[in-house]
């Protein structure tokens, strides 16, 4: 039987998306795979999304992603917005198996609010499970919802109602892990990588002081709140600061920045992004959040680099200290632990990669899980 599965990836940003976006990463990755494995996918995202699918809704022409860091009421209708869409779609048609959803927060709530007609539901937890406590501490998805998560760290962190939901965890995966073991080496630069958008939990003030402080060159790839450009963030002039990553950028992080041993090269897409993260010593996490899932974890293991990160989130469980990275709990160590990174051998990061976090792998995890969703979901329906 074939299975038809409403993909939400909501209103933020296209699929696949044009240089950051982890969540929309993913989905890109998921789902050529499930189609592969025979899943039909309806794909709930903007209309400029162009990754190819059975079917396609959208409420939204583009990415709505600038918004995404508006003040609070200027911004929940947005995604309120997109739901609804979906929700349409839903009652429209009796075709769905099941809905995988990708929205914080309210993808999960509407889901839950949706009643024993809708279809079930598996709820991905993109995010750091000690956000939304009250929508977590007091989940009731009828069971006919779902959710799992991207680590067994951030799993043992969520409260108690939501792991009742929990149907395990899934790692993320990358296109660039196939084949990874073949891939021929790349010369190594002397510089180091963050790769990420700048915020205070991916650490990149930490990074670029210890850079200054050691001395290794530095750059930091991603975008500072909706800015993608360092000339873009310059225009925005004062108001930009409006936005909390745009000051903790400019308080915290370009105190450092002098352009010459570290530098913000603004959001990096497709061969340049890859290029500079193969060509890198190492990709450095200095975090002080608990990383959920790591995309651009996996995304350098599979290119070939070490990673140095701070021992937090999923950290432990992607990066095997001394073998495929250095990780530690003292964030001051950081710097000494990147000039050792060259010591580690860059296939046996690539090697990891082409096992564990192949797209393949992931997709094919994610049809046992829709399965079991629905089977617990059938079950939840019969009579007592
Ligand atoms: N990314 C990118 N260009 C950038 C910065 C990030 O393409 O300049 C991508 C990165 O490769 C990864 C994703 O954005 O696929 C970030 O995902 P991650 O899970 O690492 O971070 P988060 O979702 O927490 O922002």
């Amino acid at each position: 039987m074939t299975l038809t599965v409403l993909m939400n990836a909501g209103p933020w940003l296209s699929v696949p998306p044009p240089g950051y976006g982890g969540i929309e990463n993913v989905v890109a990755t998921l789902v050529p795979e499930l189609r592969r494995l025979g899943v039909r996918v309806v794909l709930a995202s903007v209309e400029s999304s162009t990754l190819p699918v059975d079917e396609r809704i959208s409420v939204f022409p583009d990415g709505q992603f600038h918004a995404l860091q508006r003040p609070y009421n200027q911004v929940c209708g947005v995604a309120q917005a997109h739901l609804h869409g979906v929700v349409r779609a839903l009652r429209a048609r009796d075709d769905i198996d099941l809905v995988h959803d990708h929205v914080e927060a309210v993808g999960l709530a509407t889901m839950a609010a949706l009643g024993p007609d809708a279809p079930p539901a598996l709820h991905t937890l993109h995010w750091d499970l000690a956000k939304h406590p009250e929508l977590y501490g007091n989940l009731d998805g009828g069971g006919r919802v779902h959710v799992n998560g991207v680590s067994a760290a951030q799993l043992a962190r969520a409260p108690r109602a939501l792991r009742e939901h929990s149907v395990g965890h899934v790692h993320l995966s990358t296109p660039l892990a196939v084949g990874a073991d073949r891939r021929p080496a790349v010369a190594k630069g002397e510089h180091v990588v963050i790769l990420g958008r700048i915020n205070p939990g991916k650490g990149q003030d930490l990074g670029a002081r210890l850079a200054r402080q050691v001395g290794f060159p530095l750059v930091l790839a991603g975008p500072v709140g909706p800015y993608h450009r360092p000339e873009e963030l310059a225009a925005a002039g004062d108001e930009a600061r409006q936005n909390p990553d745009v000051r903790f950028f400019h308080d915290h992080v370009a105190p450092h920045v002098d352009g010459d041993l570290v530098r913000w090269v603004g959001t990096v897409a497709g061969r340049e992004r890859d290029d500079l993260v193969a060509g890198a010593r190492a990709s450095l996490f200095p975090l002080r959040w608990e990383e959920p899932g790591g995309t651009a974890v996996v995304e350098s293991l599979a290119l070939g680099t070490p990673v140095v990160a701070t021992a937090r989130g999923c950290l432990p469980e992607l990066v095997e200290h001394g073998r495929t990275g250095l990780l530690t709990a003292d964030e001051e160590e950081l710097g000494d632990l990147v000039l050792a990174a060259g010591l580690l051998d860059e296939d046996e990061c690539r090697r990891e990669a082409a096992v564990r976090f192949t797209p393949e792998l992931m997709a094919q995890r994610y049809v046992e899980l829709y399965q079991r969703v629905r089977r617990l979901a059938a079950r939840s329906l019969q009579p007592a």
